[in-house]
């Protein structure tokens, strides 16, 4: 590998948040009933006409300044012909040579080092309709999707990122961007935002480009991860055999861990692109840029900064909790009620993301409400709950969406009877008298692990600020 490099490109497709689609007025919304939501011009009716979203084109005018593109005044549609039975039109309605943004770039850092990744373009198209594949060679096609607003966001040529790790972390942070500025949901698993890297390899200081292979299907970072991994991996062993690599687009198989091929890359002229006649030119004023640029929310570099300088944060909690706006407002909100960021931060990134992972679920789907943190964060503090209690009463909150403190209620009474709390002690102190001595003579690192067997012997139920009291007033007593 040492004496390889591979350049890595990539494509982003991002369907655009509005209430309709993007030439019709059917709703804009993801699954339902097949074929619902479909009317003559997005399944291609002969004669229908397409009006613009003027909302879709904002959107993409938005991204173009949040990723530092220059904005083409006079952009315009064009046809992309071909046909496919999830495109019935036989053309899609694209931007072929006058995108809305060009020019722009979005910084990444990985171990410590910044890259600045350039991006070619930004447009705006339509999305197709989506074919299902039934057993006994039948496929059924649902056109909910039809006509969607598609926005694509392509890096330039020659690419500026050469390892997985890196555009792992540009994608991170183009979704961190657009669901900050309320474009796109950011949802891989349900295709409102899909990856496709491109990359070659050639020998490191060579001046010629390898020929690069596309993969497609990549539905999470992490399948976007080792599909560069793999696909690098397999252009560097057949450069090493002799053989040329192909270029083509390929699948990704997640469970194999492998591409497949699927196939060769069409170049532009197969597409037969031409202006779309049924559409006048945007025209995009300066003004209507500026309107736009003025409603711009903190992106999240800047978010990132300030959650380290006004909460005092470590820059890595800044970071994950700046990787969605949704998070970011959580947090701000949660603050806002308990005033202790870094133990919301804990939380947020602790506990509430595991149990968000483990149901896929966004912090905005979830029953706890910033209120809700608060108040037990607050419970904490006061003593009227230990941590321990805690962490079973946030699993309990998580899944109800009942408050904490009917829930610590619930839980049945706290100890906080000096003696019933001075007995436990005892018989903790019986049970590890070596541990005692050791906290006794001085060994201060002893005390918190004393507190937390005392608590684990009262299962969670002694006030933890009296088992303190009284642990300190004992070994006063020696
Ligand atoms: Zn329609």
């Amino acid at each position: 590998m040492a004496e390889y490099e591979a350049l890595i490109g990539m494509e982003v497709h991002a369907e655009l948040l509005t209430e309709s689609k993007m030439f019709c007025g059917c709703r804009n919304a993801f699954g339902g009933e097949p074929n619902s939501r479909c009317c003559p011009v997005c399944i291609g009716l002969p004669g229908a006409l397409p009006v613009m979203n003027k909302k879709a084109v904002e959107h993409v005018i938005r991204t173009a300044l949040a990723l530092n593109c220059t904005i083409t005044p006079n952009a315009k549609f064009d046809r992309k012909n071909y046909y496919y039975p999830d495109l019935p039109k036989g053309y899609q309605i694209s931007e072929y040579d006058a995108p809305i943004g060009v020019n722009g770039w979005l910084d990444i850092e990985v171990d410590g080092k910044e890259t600045r990744v350039r991006i070619r373009r930004v447009h705006l198209e339509e999305d197709t309709g989506k074919l299902f594949h039934v057993v006994g060679n039948v496929s059924h096609v649902d056109y909910n999707r039809s006509g969607v607003p598609l926005m694509e966001i392509v890096t330039e040529f020659p690419p500026d990122m050469t390892t997985p790790e890196q555009a792992r972390a540009y994608l991170v942070k183009l979704r961190s961007i657009l669901t900050y500025i309320g474009v796109s949901d950011g949802k891989m698993e349900e295709g409102s935002l899909r990856c496709e890297p491109n990359l070659s390899v050639r020998l490191r200081g060579s001046e010629t480009f390898g020929t690069k292979t596309e993969i497609k299907n990549l539905n999470s970072f992490r399948a976007v991860y080792r599909g560069i991994q793999y696909e690098v991996g397999r252009q560097i062993a057949m450069l090493e055999r002799g053989e040329k690599v192909v270029q083509e687009t390929r699948g990704w198989n997640d469970a194999k861990g492998q591409t497949f091929p699927q196939r060769s890359k069409e170049e532009a002229h197969d597409y037969r692109y031409f202006p779309e006649p049924d559409l006048v030119p945007l025209q995009i004023s300066e003004a209507w840029v500026e309107e736009i640029r003025s409603t711009m929310p903190e992106l999240p570099d800047a978010a990132r900064r300030r959650f380290v300088q006004q909460y005092g944060l470590p820059a890595y909690d800044a970071d994950v909790l700046t990787q969605t706006r949704a998070a970011a407002l959580f947090f701000e909100e949660t603050v806002r009620q308990c005033n202790d960021p870094k133990a919301v931060s804990n939380w947020m990134m602790g506990d509430f993301a595991r149990l968000l992972n483990a149901e896929n679920r966004e912090i905005g789907e979830s029953r706890v409400t910033p209120k809700m943190l608060a108040e037990m964060i607050l419970l904490i503090k006061d003593g009227t709950i230990s941590g321990k209690m805690a962490k079973e009463l946030f699993e309990k909150m998580f899944a109800t969406g009942e408050s904490p403190r009917k829930l610590a209620e619930a839980a049945g009474p706290q100890i906080t009877d000096s003696g019933a709390i001075q007995a436990i002690i005892a018989k903790v102190i019986g049970e590890m008298p070596d541990v005692w001595a050791a906290l006794c003579a001085g060994d201060e690192k002893k005390f918190g692990f004393m507190v937390g067997q005392v608590m684990k012997a009262s299962q969670g139920k002694a006030n933890p600020q009296e088992v303190n009291r009284l642990l300190r007033e004992r070994m006063q007593q020696g």
